[in-house]
């Protein structure tokens, strides 16, 4: 143990350093950092720190090298060895591990400067969520570090920081103050920063490698004999003078003096003036932010809009549609450049007013317009606008007497998917409009393939589902709803089809694309009508009253125009209300509990009932039972294919029967397809069952044949039984069917 001590005392002692000052030495830092060190025009360094470390240079007469570099390769620099003295540093817990630091001479505040577009950020928790940029190797880093905020943008210098805030890659800034205020002035053309709030303040010190307290006494010594004044004659260079009356200013004030008369004299001709300036400057402020052929906005003034309108974070979904009229070129190469205007105009004019959502139309080039709409936005909706665009785009010109016509390519992006930023969203609307191009142009492209795809086939599914409605390619099957304990038929649901050239589509083709344009209202509406008539004619056949169920789209259920729908259906078809059900499924219930309850009610009022359809699929929750004004419970299929053999779905199923009954609901089970399952449910106490196994759903014509073959059954069995307690109703009992 001793002799290890002691051995290490020996390496110490030849590490120490011999006493004898070197004759150079290296000083590295920051050469962005202004006016303690930059470089000139000439690639100089110069700034405070050059002149100091010269006066230091001639104290000590030992030669100073000074190295202006970039921070990161500063640091680097020092530890590598390549440099005696880094200059400028801060003292951070993490740095005081490698280096060894000078005592602070100077107190440097920073700062988080914000773009004028972003407000509410005025202490370091509300960085949170932001990236903020901060030059690589920046104790600021380490600080943001600590405080939690880890989304941070690392520059290579300050240079490289004030670049990308003119392309306005980044907006929020941890900057030292005294060149962030050098640097931001500096930019203030093409970016509006200001001072957030202060971060903290750090001292410069001068660092060195671990352990080199030789140099940090040598660098100590030198910096001691500069003298107060001559400090004072640096700072005075460098960090600016108070100003101070001299022999010039009086001349200057008589010089002043003499403007003034003269200027008393042309005042009436200077008011004048004045307001000439004044009518032209708002010509040029409005010039700067329009454009002069038509007067809609420009470039700047659409991606400020589309900034303005993704901050404010009201519209679901901002889509900018960029629409570039194709060979504009040679219209103008056979035509002339009046008649192009002529045409940009007449554009311009067919477009404003025809389209609906319309938040900005902007021409952002020649041949360039934007159209911004706003609002909740599917991208069917976004396809259709850019159809219409199209469309009134490709409508005869005429132009100087010639007709013209001409096509545009579209280039789609929208916000929040495709960026959150103007600049962004144009830049790849601009993507997906040379794509339009490239493919020929008349057309329009998604910035994401996959959308274009969905929405080529939704416009045509749109313009499918608007021909069945038109063409009576719809129709409705209906399958028989029966109570358990009695077998009867108590009811049928209507289940859409369309006939589309002699295929019947089933619903879950075709529903969500009706929802998604828009046609689920009509589609639904038709459906209303066609499900009361049918039954309405089926009691005029003779039929006892039995219930027609029909399905909502949680879309239809979220427009009040279907209490409307539901009374005429009513009562062009004769039908008392109570033979209606309505079936909604648990998705209407997800939002907007209250309005949706009072929605209820109202239907409810109507007279109609109300079932829960595919119940347990979705976002079940017993309190929306308690308080809602449904009558039945339908449980979902998948539920039944379990039953009987799963324990958990049975013990599911029973629980769910319970529980309604205590809720005073009936509970209709679906999808039962075989005996198994309907001894099950008889014996758990299940109200009413719907099924392969009890019938399929079938054709209007189909269910009158079906019902009378098996109440004609039902009735010779209940004569060998000599029943007579089923008067108005007929009874079926299960048969296995092969549908
Ligand atoms: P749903 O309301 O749950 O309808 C029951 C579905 O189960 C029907 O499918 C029916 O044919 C099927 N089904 C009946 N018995 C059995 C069985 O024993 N086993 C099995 N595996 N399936 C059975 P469909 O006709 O394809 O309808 C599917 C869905 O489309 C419906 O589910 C309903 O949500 C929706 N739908 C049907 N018609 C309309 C309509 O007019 N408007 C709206 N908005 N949606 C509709
Ligand atoms: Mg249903
Ligand atoms: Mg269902």
């Amino acid at each position: 143990m001793l002799k290890r001590s002691w051995a290490v005392f020996m390496l110490a002692l030849t590490t120490l350093p011999v006493g004898a000052a070197p004759t150079s030495i290296r000083v590295v830092s920051d050469n962005n950092y202004p006016p303690y060190l930059f470089i000139d025009a000439d690639n100089n360094p110069r700034g405070y720190l050059v002149d100091e470390w010269a006066l230091w240079e001639k104290k000590t007469g030992v030669k100073v090298d000074l190295i202006a570099t970039d921070w990161s390769t500063a640091q680097k620099m020092l530890l590598a060895g390549d440099a005696d003295v880094i200059d400028m540093m801060f003292e951070t817990p993490a740095r005081k591990l490698q280096y060894d630091f000078t005592a602070p001479y100077a107190r440097v505040r920073v700062n988080i400067y914000v773009d004028a577009s972003i407000s509410g950020i005025d202490d370091v928790q509300s960085l949170k969520g932001f990236a903020v940029g901060v030059e690589r190797g920046d104790a600021c880093v380490e600080r943001l570090a600590r405080d939690g905020i880890t989304n941070v943008q690392l520059f290579n210098g300050y240079t490289d920081m004030i670049a990308a805030v003119g392309h306005k890659d980044v907006r929020i800034l941890c900057m030292d103050e005294l060149p962030a205020n050098y640097y931001l002035y500096k930019a203030r053309g093409k970016a509006s920063f200001s001072k957030s709030f202060e971060y903290y303040a750090g001292e410069f010190r001068r660092g060195v490698r671990k352990g080199d307290l030789a140099t940090i006494a040598l660098v100590e010594k030198g910096m001691k004999e500069i003298t107060p004044q001559e400090r004072e004659a640096l700072r005075r260079r460098w960090m600016g003078q108070p100003v101070s009356f001299t022999p010039y200013a009086q001349v200057l004030g008589y010089a002043l003096l003499v403007v003034g008369v003269i200027g008393v004299l042309l005042a009436i001709w200077v008011v004048t003036l004045r307001r000439a300036v004044s009518r032209r400057t708002k010509d040029l402020g409005f010039l700067s932010f329009h454009d002069a052929l038509t007067g809609l906005p420009n470039r700047a003034l659409l991606i400020d809009r589309l900034d303005h309108a993704i901050r404010l974070g009201q519209a679901e979904t901002i889509a900018v549609l960029l629409i570039d009229l194709d060979h504009f070129s040679r219209i103008i190469e056979s035509l002339g450049h009046a008649c192009g205007d002529q045409l940009v105009k007449q554009v311009a004019n067919r477009l404003t007013g025809s389209i609906e959502h319309i938040h900005t139309f902007a021409r952002t080039s020649v041949d360039v317009f934007a159209l911004v709409i706003q609002g909740d936005l599917t991208p069917a909706m976004i396809a259709a606008t850019a159809e219409k665009v199209l469309r009134l785009v490709s409508q005869e010109i005429v132009l100087d007497g010639n007709r013209v016509f001409i096509s545009a390519s579209i280039g789609i992006s929208a916000y929040p998917g495709d960026g959150n930023d103007g600049a962004l969203l144009l830049k790849h609307a601009g993507a997906a409009r040379s794509l339009a191009r490239r493919e020929g142009g008349g057309r329009f492209k998604f910035y994401r393939a996959a959308l274009t795809a969905n929405a080529q086939e939704l416009i045509h599914m749109g313009a499918g589902l608007r021909r069945a409605l038109q063409e009576d390619e719809f129709l409705l099957l209906y399958q028989p709803q029966i109570e358990i304990s009695t077998g009867a038929v108590v009811g049928v649901e209507a289940l859409l089809r369309w006939n589309l050239a002699g295929r019947l589509i089933g619903p879950d083709q075709f529903i969500p694309y009706a929802e998604e344009t828009g046609l689920i209202e009509g589609i639904g509406d038709w459906v209303l009508q066609t499900a009361c008539h049918q039954l309405a004619k089926w009691l005029r056949l003779g039929l006892p009253p039995m219930r027609v169920a029909v399905n909502l789209s949680p879309k239809q259920f979220a427009n009040s125009a279907l209490l409307d729908h539901v009374a005429d259906a009513l009562g062009a078809a004769g039908l008392p209300p109570e033979l209606l059900e309505l079936e909604i499924t648990e998705g209407c219930f997800l939002q907007r509990e209250a309005s949706v309850l009072a929605f209820l009610d109202k239907l409810r009022e109507t007279g109609v009932s109300l079932a829960i359809d595919d119940f347990g699929t979705g976002y079940s929750s017993l309190a929306y039972l308690r308080r809602f004004p449904v009558q039945i419970l339908k449980i979902d299929k998948t539920f039944l294919t379990e039953i009987p053999g799963d324990r958990q779905a049975e013990a599911l199923v029973s629980a769910i029967v319970v529980m309604a009954r205590g809720l005073s609901l009936k509970v209709l089970a679906e999808g039962v397809e075989n005996h198994a399952q309907w001894s099950f449910l008889k014996d758990i106490g299940c109200d009413l069952a719907q099924g392969w196994l009890l019938g399929a759903p079938m054709s209007a014509e189909a269910f009158m044949d079906w019902y009378k073959e098996r109440s004609g059954r039902a009735e010779a069995k209940r004569a060998k039984t000599n029943s007579r307690n089923q008067k108005w109703r007929y009874v079926v009992t299960p048969v296995e069917t092969n549908t």
